[in-house]
């Protein structure tokens, strides 16, 4: 087991995702890269109102998967808030906070799922999971279908085909 200390800054580098976050701590173990993130932001907005909420209402973790690095899969723990939504005409008064990088209840980053989709798009599913597999991404076939069913098909601006 290695530590990575402060010194080694270019590991945090990695997980700089904006200017909010903060990296805690990161850890090299021969089976995996750990990181545990802090997102620091000043405020955040409403998704339901778009107000904007300077009040915590109670900080949460979410762990979720990122792109590998030289061959380790890297497991982030993150550090966010819940918010309290002021304005009194919404119907939402709690939300969690939301970042450009994690969609809300993905377990991946989304630079990963990018990764996922790319791979999955170019193989048949069965491929797409050994190669996944190779880099050290564990995803099963099942969950790669599931994505590739879900993105909305390119619908081209024009026929294709000429007319007759
Ligand atoms: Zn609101």
């Amino acid at each position: 087991m290695a530590v990575i200390s402060m010194v080694n800054s270019s590991i945090e580098e990695l997980f700089k995702f904006d200017q909010n976050v903060e990296v805690v701590h990161t850890l090299i173990e021969p089976d995996a890269l750990y990181a545990v993130l802090n997102v620091n932001s000043k405020y955040a907005q409403c998704p339901e109102c778009k107000h904007l909420s300077l009040r915590h209402h109670s900080q949460y973790a979410r762990k979720v998967d990122d792109l590998p690095v030289s061959g380790h899969p890297v497991h982030i723990t993150v550090c966010l808030h819940k918010w309290f939504c002021d304005n009194k005409d919404c119907t939402t008064k709690v939300f969690t906070e939301r970042l450009n990088w994690l969609s809300p209840s993905s377990r991946k980053t989304d630079r990963l799922e990018k990764l996922i989709r790319h791979v999955g798009f170019s193989n048949n599913c069965m491929a797409a999971e050994k190669i996944c597999r190779k880099m050290r991404i564990s995803i099963s076939h099942d969950a790669i279908l599931y994505r590739i069913k879900k993105e909305e098909p390119i619908q081209p601006k024009e026929c294709p085909f000429r007319r007759h």
